[in-house]
C-alpha cells in the first residue's frame, strides 16, 4: 500500500513539483550457497579483525599519548598492516569492506565521545556479523541476484522493488544464520505538507500506546504471542546445561524466535509510525517518562523489549519526510496523575489504577488517555521551547536526544535508522 504511495510521489516529483532528498534502506533476505558462506565467512572474520584490532591500537594510543587517532591515521596503518608479513591473510578480504570497518569503529568513538552511546566494544564471532560495501554492489531484480564483490552473485529475494540510487549496502549474518542485504538508497520524494490535527501520545506497557484523541493501539495479537514463545523457550534455555548438545540446540531456537519478534516488532511499528505521521500535523511525546520509568528495574526490561526508543526514532525521521512534527515534553511533568479537564494534581496514582474520576470536576478518565492529553497540552505551550526540542535527524544518521539514552543504550539496534518500509 505504502508502495503505491509512494510511486505517485515519485511521479509527482518528476512533474516538476519541488521535493526533498531522504535516503531510506530496503531490507533483503539473501539465500548465500555453501561456497558463497564461506566468502562471506571470510569477509565477517577479516572485517571483525580489523575492527577489533584498531580498537585497541585507538585505546592504547590515547592511554600513552592522551591524544586521539583519526579515521585517516588508522587507514595508513592498515595499509601498512596488510603488508605484514604475519597479516598478508588480510588482503583476501575485500578492501573496501575493511575499509568501512575502520569508518564504524570511528562513528562509534565519536557517538561516545559526544555522549551518544557507550565505549566501543570488542565484537565477538557468536554475534551479528556485518560488512557494508560503499560500491560495485549490482542487483538483478529479473532472475532475484545481488552481485557482491568477492562473493558473486547470491540468490535474494526481493520481496518489494527497489527505488533510488544505491548509495551503499550491509550484508548481515544474524546469529541465528540467517543472511540480509540492506540497501541503503537516496531518493526524492515532494516536500513534506503538514495537515491534520496535533496528538499526544503516551506510550504505554498494556496498550502500546494511548493517543489524546481517545484512540488506543494495543500490541498486535501475533506479537504478543510470538513474545510469550519467546519467554518459554528462554525459560527452557536456562534449564539446560550450557554447552551441551540439547543446549545448542535450543539456543539456536531461542535466537531465531528472538529475530522473528525483532522483525514482527519492527514491521508493526513502521506500519504504525507511517500511519501517525500522515494523519497528523504535531505529535507529541514525553520522553523523560520514560527515562524515568527505565530506572524502576522491574519495568526497565519491559520497556526495552517494547522496543519505545526505536519507535520514537521512526516517527521522529518520517515526520520529516511526510509532515509532522515530533516533539519531545522537556522537562518532567505528571501526565499521569493530572487531571486534564480541571488541571487538578492527585497526590498518587498507582500503576494499577486504570481509570478514575476527579475529585475536582468529576471527570471520568482513562488513565492513559488522560495522561496523552496533558502531554499534548504541555508540549504546545511553549512554542519557543518546542522547537529545541524537536527530534532531527541530519546527514542521514539520526541524532539521538540526550534523553533517550538510556533506552537506546539498552538496545542493540544501530544508531543509523533504517527502515524496511
Ligand atoms: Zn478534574
Amino acid at each position: 500500500m505504502f508502495h503505491n504511495h509512494y510511486k505517485q510521489q515519485t511521479a509527482a516529483c518528476v512533474a516538476g513539483i519541488k521535493g526533498v532528498q531522504i535516503r531510506k534502506a530496503y531490507k533483503f533476505r539473501l539465500y548465500p550457497n555453501a561456497t558463497q558462506q564461506q566468502a562471506l565467512a571470510v569477509e565477517f572474520g577479516h572485517a571483525r579483525f580489523v575492527y577489533n584490532h584498531f580498537l585497541a591500537v585507538r585505546r592504547e594510543h590515547y592511554t600513552q599519548t592522551k591524544a586521539g587517532l583519526s579515521y585517516a591515521d588508522t587507514t595508513g596503518r592498515l595499509a601498512i598492516l596488510k603488508h605484514h608479513p604475519a597479516h598478508l591473510w588480510l588482503q583476501e578480504a575485500d578492501s573496501q569492506v575493511l575499509q568501512q570497518k575502520l569508518k564504524d569503529l570511528d562513528r562509534a568513538f565519536k557517538n561516545f565521545f559526544e555522549g551518544r552511546a557507550r565505549y566501543p566494544r570488542f565484537r565477538s564471532r557468536r554475534h551479528r556479523q556485518s560488512i557494508r560495501y560503499p560500491q560495485r554492489v549490482k542487483v538483478d531484480l529479473a532472475t532475484g541476484r545481488s552481485y557482491l564483490p568477492k562473493v558473486g552473485w547470491v540468490k535474494t529475494v526481493f520481496h518489494r522493488s527497489l527505488e533510488g540510487r544505491i548509495k551503499n549496502v550491509t550484508v548481515s549474518r544474524t546469529k541465528s544464520g540467517r543472511y540480509y542485504a540492506s540497501f541503503q538508497v537516496e531518493l526524492e520524494i515532494p516536500d513534506p505538507t503538514y495537515r491534520g490535527k496535533a496528538v499526544g501520545l503516551d506510550l504505554g506497557l498494556r496498550a502500546f500506546l494511548a493517543c489524546s484523541d481517545g484512540q488506543k493501539i494495543a500490541n498486535p495479537r501475533y506479537l504478543v504471542q510470538a513474545e510469550r514463545r519467546l519467554r518459554r523457550l528462554q525459560r527452557s534455555l536456562s534449564r539446560r546445561q550450557k554447552g551441551s548438545r540439547g543446549w545448542e540446540g535450543q539456543r539456536l531456537k531461542v535466537a531465531r524466535q528472538h529475530e522473528k519478534v525483532a522483525d514482527q516488532r519492527s514491521d508493526f511499528q513502521h506500519k504504525l509510525s507511517h500511519r501517525l505521521v500522515e494523519e497528523h500535523r504535531l505529535i507529541a511525546v514525553e520522553t523523560l517518562h520514560i527515562k524515568g520509568m527505565v530506572r524502576n528495574r522491574r519495568l526497565a526490561r519491559r520497556i526495552s523489549d517494547a522496543g519505545w526508543g526505536q519507535f520514537l526514532q521512526m516517527l521522529a525521521y518520517k515526520g520529516d519526510w511526510y509532515g509532522c512534527e515530533v516533539v519531545a515534553a522537556d522537562r518532567w511533568y505528571p501526565s499521569s496523575k493530572t487531571c486534564s479537564v480541571c488541571g487538578v494534581e492527585m497526590e498518587t496514582m498507582p500503576l494499577q489504577v486504570r481509570n478514575w474520576n476527579c475529585p475536582s470536576c468529576g471527570s471520568h478518565h482513562d488513565r492513559d488517555v488522560n495522561a496523552a492529553k496533558n502531554i499534548l497540552k504541555h508540549t504546545t505551550a511553549g512554542t519557543a521551547e518546542r522547537r529545541n526540542h524537536r527530534l532531527r535527524h541530519a546527514d542521514g544518521v539520526h541524532v539521538r536526544p540526550a534523553s533517550y539514552q538510556m533506552q537506546a543504550g539498552t538496545q542493540k539496534s544501530e544508531a543509523k535508522y533504517s527502515s524496511s518500509w
